[in-house]
């Protein structure tokens, strides 16, 4: 089958074809380091680390993502904390990457920092300047967008429109109120590279173009991100990337995540209803987080709540209540939820697949067949990014209980003897102890297992 994928550009589900045969380059915007992430800059770091799991599967991929350390709101963060700016995005960038790898996130191939490609964003300005894109004003370099009939052709934006929309008040050094900054002027005390502009620092939408061409060529397969970044963020990529590159087409396929909001509201500071992925992998398991990102389809939005977190707990104890005592051999993943993964990532059809598979597992007596539908399970849950916990473990670990593992062995230690002695009375007080404390039991042939609730 081949893969699909959803085109912003073209607005439609296309099957997918790389530029190269065999080879796959994707390129998705990364963090601007100043904070940490909250559980919405999660959803697109965990959707594509899970496109790069499938197209790994058929292609030699190259999959870069970029980390954005110069940015004003760096510069403000280190003026308002007196911190000196490495120390700040040094700090977030490890934070950053520890906090996804608990999501289940793999590293990508490349993590190009914007400070280390200063040159080449030079590099880009000046030829747009040369071949008429851009000019100069002020010490400011702007693209000047009535150069690129093609302009809004991404967000499907009409360029007249935008202009006629246009507030008043434009920078006096714009020819046009659209026209978007690529070099600016720094002062003394903020960051500065020299430049043919005099000394200053790059825009954002530039370290992108710059970046992936750099390391992943003039053409990309995939350029994915957020749907809040489709306008201006890309669009800009884009104009910038295809009229440096005499036309030639900078991203193959625009591929963007939904929006996730908390309590159907939009995350944002001042309200001070956002979820820090730091925080909250203190107190749940990364794999339940991940499993809540992926249960809906990346392109829908995802309204997040306490009852996701707990849906997807639920789902991961039936997964692993399944796995719980088969031994798994090597197996492929089944063929239904492959299927559904490159069917334009539908991961929510893969969980249904794997829910199906669970159910079989369940039912079949057959020690033979039982053997085989768990290792499919497992190796789904590979190329998920979950399932990786051994299942005995999973229900120790769980959140929330107040008796350890051990006491809890324990308690089931002397229930046994109680049972055997026919000292019922004392079974049933020792299993309402730890039904109170969160604890299920589950008596079977072998003995009894447990799992906290
Ligand atoms: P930022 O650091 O704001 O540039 O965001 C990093 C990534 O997170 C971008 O790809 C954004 O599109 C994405 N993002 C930010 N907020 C959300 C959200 N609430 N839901 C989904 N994606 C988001
Ligand atoms: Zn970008």
């Amino acid at each position: 089958m081949t893969i699909y994928l959803h085109d912003t550009l073209q607005g439609e589900k296309l099957p997918f074809e790389p530029h190269i045969e065999g080879e796959v380059t994707m390129y998705l915007c990364g963090p601007t380091v100043y904070n940490y992430a909250h559980i919405g800059n999660a959803r697109p770091a965990v959707v594509f680390d899970l496109l790069a799991r499938i197209l790994r599967r058929r292609y030699k991929l190259t999959y870069a993502r970029n980390i954005t350390d110069i940015d004003d709101k760096i510069n403000q963060a280190s003026i308002e904390t007196g911190k000196p700016i490495d120390e700040i995005t040094a700090q977030y960038i490890k934070a950053y990457n520890d906090d996804m790898g608990a999501l289940g996130v793999q590293p990508p191939d490349i993590e190009p920092r914007a400070t280390q490609h200063v040159d080449e964003m030079i590099s880009m300005i000046s030829l747009l300047i040369e071949k008429g894109f851009a000019y100069e004003a002020e010490g400011h370099v702007l693209f000047d967008v009535s150069s690129n009939p093609d302009y809004g052709s991404l967000s499907k934006r009409d360029l007249r429109e935008m202009i006629a929309g246009a507030r008043v008040e434009v920078a006096p050094y714009k020819r046009s109120a659209q026209d978007f900054v690529m070099w600016k002027p720094s002062t003394p005390e903020l960051p500065g590279w020299e430049s043919p502009w005099g000394r200053g620092r790059p825009g954002w939408h530039i370290e992108c173009s710059a970046m992936s061409e750099k390391h992943l060529g003039k053409t990309i397969d995939i350029h994915a991100g957020g749907q809040d970044l489709v306008f201006p963020h890309h669009e800009n990529e884009m104009a910038q990337s295809t009229c440096a590159h005499d036309g030639a087409p900078f991203a193959r396929y625009w591929v963007h995540n939904g929006f996730l909001s908390l309590d159907s509201t939009k995350m944002s500071k001042s309200l001070g209803n956002v979820l820090l992925v730091h925080d909250m992998i203190k107190d749940v398991p990364g794999e339940v987080i991940r499993l809540a990102l992926l249960s809906a389809h990346y392109r829908q939005p995802l309204d997040w709540s306490e009852e996701t977190l707990e849906s997807a707990k639920r789902m991961l104890d039936r997964f692993y209540g399944a796995l719980r005592g088969v031994t798994v051999s090597e197996s492929g993943p089944p063929d239904a939820v492959v299927e559904a993964l490159e069917d334009d990532l539908n991961s929510p059809k893969a969980l249904a697949e794997m829910f199906s598979v669970a159910r079989q597992l369940n039912k079949s007596t057959d020690a033979a067949e039982r053997q085989a539908l768990a290792s499919q399970l497992r190796a789904a849950g590979d190329l998920m990014g979950l399932l990786q916990s051994d299942p005995d473990e999973w229900f120790a670990g769980g959140t929330g209980g107040e008796l350890s593992a051990d006491e809890i062995e324990a308690l089931l230690e002397e229930r046994k003897i109680a049972r055997a002695n026919r000292d019922f009375a004392a079974a049933d007080s020792i299993r309402d102890k730890l039904s109170s404390a969160g604890i299920v039991i589950e008596d079977g042939a072998d003995g009894a297992r447990w799992r906290r609730s």
